[in-house]
């Protein structure tokens, strides 16, 4: 008798077997849920969030094939790779491809083996791309970074244009994606993926909890970086700053410091940039210091850290790019260091470019909520997922919770740096204002006559040094503003005025260029135990090699998250392996056996691969107590029967549907009338003991 199919597997099935996790992200099963139901989405999720499996997971659980449009060439090609690793056929047609590899798309959509397909969106502009999809059965769309359809967005992508013809053409459901969550561009998107109709959308959490939050106030910023660096050393990482030439020289001054660190910047040759993204993307360690040009092509998993030597354009752009790091859940550092000239640097850019007023003042409040978190007083994770209108607890990973601020009242010393900028004609910048306060007879003062206002020398209690940090704050909090008009000269905000009236208090960070130094200062969390960190050393030289044998990203093997979780369990079975985190049924015939000699030191036995099919599940202790009992029996229960045994495949099936009676038994097949007579009981108390 020829077994029957078995049932198609369930999504939280496949999420095990297939890609090796225990259970979904947040938001991730009513994503794949309605994918896979065919109902159109669009998916607003953080970097990081996991977005790719809302879409490959329905991609198998659905008919013929899932195309997917994503904008990055290089990304592209990882994303197939990791899923063939994970034996999913997937394959891209983009202009990387070799003929072979072309050839062999082609041939894997005309079986319609094929399950997911990955176009860039040049490809949507040829006509055979249609007629193709058609005879594909393509049965869903699913979109990649989809604000790149909004013409007002920085990524805007032409192509991406034709998307929503092609959804109508092909009259199936489309699933979009994007880390953007304005209103705006979600709107956009809609209007143009979705015709206008509404799709099923999804707003997901901001959170990125394993991601630690630090400010620091500039200090000795190259010092600051390298030192952040050293105790990061071997960990890939990203350092951004404000302009191409400071790139160039942190990048020499790192390597000079024994850093593997190379520049990225929008002025270099279009080859260069892509080699460098492509180093950064398969070596381990390096560090890649970049202007914010250096952003969207990135999909390692793997960063460890992201540091800006400048501050920020804004909120949105500081938490898109520290969103880069730690994308695989594993923990994951960040320092933004500032200082008032970047402030005056992100007020004279606004001011000086064409935009609109309205714009204009837009971008000075998205500014002043980056200032905000700078010089926050208390958890910046609260304070940013406050931005994005989500409520949130202290988090504990970040520097103020780690170490509270020291704060104190500074009313007093805002009135006077105010009353020193008036007095003067609103006309000065910090330095004269901070001679003025503390009685700093220079040259400028006394010819100007300053020596003789009634603000000076009334603050000479406070210093030089806590002068300046009540500046910057002061700039921070947007009281005061550098005058576009005059070079360098503060004036007194609207913020400000109730301050002045004696309305209002202001509490003001102590000083912070110690906590600058504090900031820098701790060892990154360690990613395993120190008994651990031998065993870590040795699964990731283990993978570097797999990694280059193949010519893979080394995460393409397994993600840093897999390596450290079986260096903290160190399975000493397959069984074991198989309930690590990423490794699904593929990746454990390929590669268990493989880290499994590296835990235990001896190459571990053979495994059947119908046993292997069960393992780190009940059904593989079932299959084993099975054999155990046909072994017994082989010969009969007095030991002198005919020998008989059943194959692996039975027992599989067996294991896996769990007959209690001996005619769910006979039905499962394989198993003839001298087998059921010899084994039938013995299997079934198995099987009801079990149950
Ligand atoms: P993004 O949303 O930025 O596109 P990805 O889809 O690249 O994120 O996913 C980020 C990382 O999270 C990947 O390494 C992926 O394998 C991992 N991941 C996704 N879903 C899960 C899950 N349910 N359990 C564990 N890891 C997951
Ligand atoms: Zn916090």
């Amino acid at each position: 008798m020829q077994p029957g199919p078995m049932p198609d597997p369930t999504p939280q099935a496949l999420l095990r077997e297939v890609f090796g996790f225990a259970g979904f992200r947040p938001g991730q099963e009513e994503i794949v849920a309605a994918v896979a139901a065919g109902r159109d989405t669009l998916a607003i999720m953080p970097t990081g969030g996991g977005k790719s499996l809302c879409y490959q997971l329905p991609a198998l659980c659905r008919p013929g094939v899932t195309l997917v449009i994503s904008p990055l060439i290089a990304l592209m090609r990882d994303q197939v790779r990791a899923l063939r690793e994970a034996g999913v056929a997937a394959g891209a047609l983009t202009s990387g491809n070799t003929d072979e590899e072309t050839d062999e798309v082609f041939a894997l959509l005309g079986s319609g083996r094929l399950k997911l397909l990955y176009i860039a969106p040049e490809r949507l502009a040829s006509s055979g791309t249609q007629g193709l999809l058609r005879r594909a059965n393509c049965s869903l769309i699913a979109v990649d970074e989809a604000h790149c359809v909004s013409q007002w967005g920085h990524d805007f992508r032409p192509d991406y244009l034709r998307i929503g013809e092609l959804r109508t053409a092909l009259d199936v459901p489309l699933a979009a994606f994007t880390a953007t969550a304005d209103a705006e561009t979600r709107a956009e998107i809609v209007t143009r993926l979705f015709a206008g109709q509404t799709p099923e959308t999804f707003l997901r959490g901001f959170d990125r909890p394993n991601i630690r939050l630090a400010f620091a106030a500039k200090d000795r910023p190259r010092a600051q970086i390298e030192s952040f660096a050293a105790a990061r050393r071997g960990r890939s990482g990203i350092v951004y700053c404000a302009t191409r030439a400071r790139t160039e020289s942190l990048a020499a001054a790192l390597t000079a410091a024994g850093h593997t660190a190379i520049a990225y910047h929008g002025g270099m040759a279009a080859e260069e940039r892509r080699l460098a993204e492509t180093r950064f993307q398969r070596e381990d360690g390096l560090i890649v210091v970049a202007t914010i040009a250096f952003g969207m092509g990135i999909d390692k998993p793997d960063i460890r850290w992201v540091a800006h030597a400048d501050l920020p354009k804004s909120i949105e752009g500081y938490y898109q790019e520290i969103g880069r790091a730690g994308r695989d859940g594993a923990p994951a550092d960040t320092l933004t260091l500032y200082g008032p000239d970047d402030i005056r640097l992100r007020r004279a850019q606004i001011d000086e470019s064409l935009a609109p007023p309205e714009r204009k003042a837009a971008d000075h409040t998205r500014l002043n909520a980056l200032l905000g978190l700078a010089e926050a007083t208390a958890c910046r994770r609260r304070i940013l997922l406050g931005y994005f209108g989500e409520e949130s607890a202290p988090c504990g990973n970040c520097d103020l919770c780690e170490r509270p601020a020291r704060v104190f009242d500074a009313t007093q010393a805002v009135r006077k740096a105010l009353s020193a900028a008036l007095r003067t004609g609103e006309s000065f910048g910090a330095g004269h204002l901070i001679d003025i306060l503390t009685g700093t007879a220079t040259d400028k003062v006394k010819a100007r006559g300053h020596d003789r206002l009634p603000t000076f020398g009334v603050g000479r209690d406070l210093g030089r040094a806590g002068w300046q940090a009540v500046f910057r704050q002061m700039m921070g909090r947007d009281l005061i503003r550098p005058d576009p008009e005059r070079h360098g000269a503060l004036r007194m905000t609207e913020i400000a005025r109730p301050v002045l009236r004696g309305e209002e208090t202001v509490i003001l960070r102590e000083d912070t260029v110690e906590a600058a130094r504090a900031a820098a200062r701790p060892e990154p969390k360690a990613l395993v135990d120190e008994a651990d960190e031998g065993l870590l050393a040795a699964l990731k030289a283990k993978r570097r090699e797999l990694a280059e044998a193949a010519r893979v990203p080394a995460y393409v093997i397994f993600p840093d998250r897999t390596l450290i979780e079986i260096a903290q369990v160190r399975p000493q079975t397959l069984d074991e392996m198989a309930g690590i985190t990423g490794i699904g049924a593929a990746k454990l015939a390929r590669y268990g056996g493989i880290f499994l000699a590296v835990v235990t030191g001896h190459a571990p036995a053979p495994m059947h691969p119908a046993r292997r099919a069960l393992a780190g599940r009940d059904a593989g202790e079932i299959f084993d107590r099975l054999m155990e009992a046909q072994q017994r029996l082989a010969r009969g229960e007095d030991g002198t029967g005919k020998p008989l045994s059943c194959t692996h495949t039975t027992l599989r099936r067996i294991a896996e549907a769990r007959p209690t009676t001996h005619a769910d038994l006979a039905r499962i097949g394989g198993l003839g009338e001298h087998k059921l007579d010899r084994f039938a009981d013995a299997f079934l108390a198995i099987l009801r003991d079990d149950a």
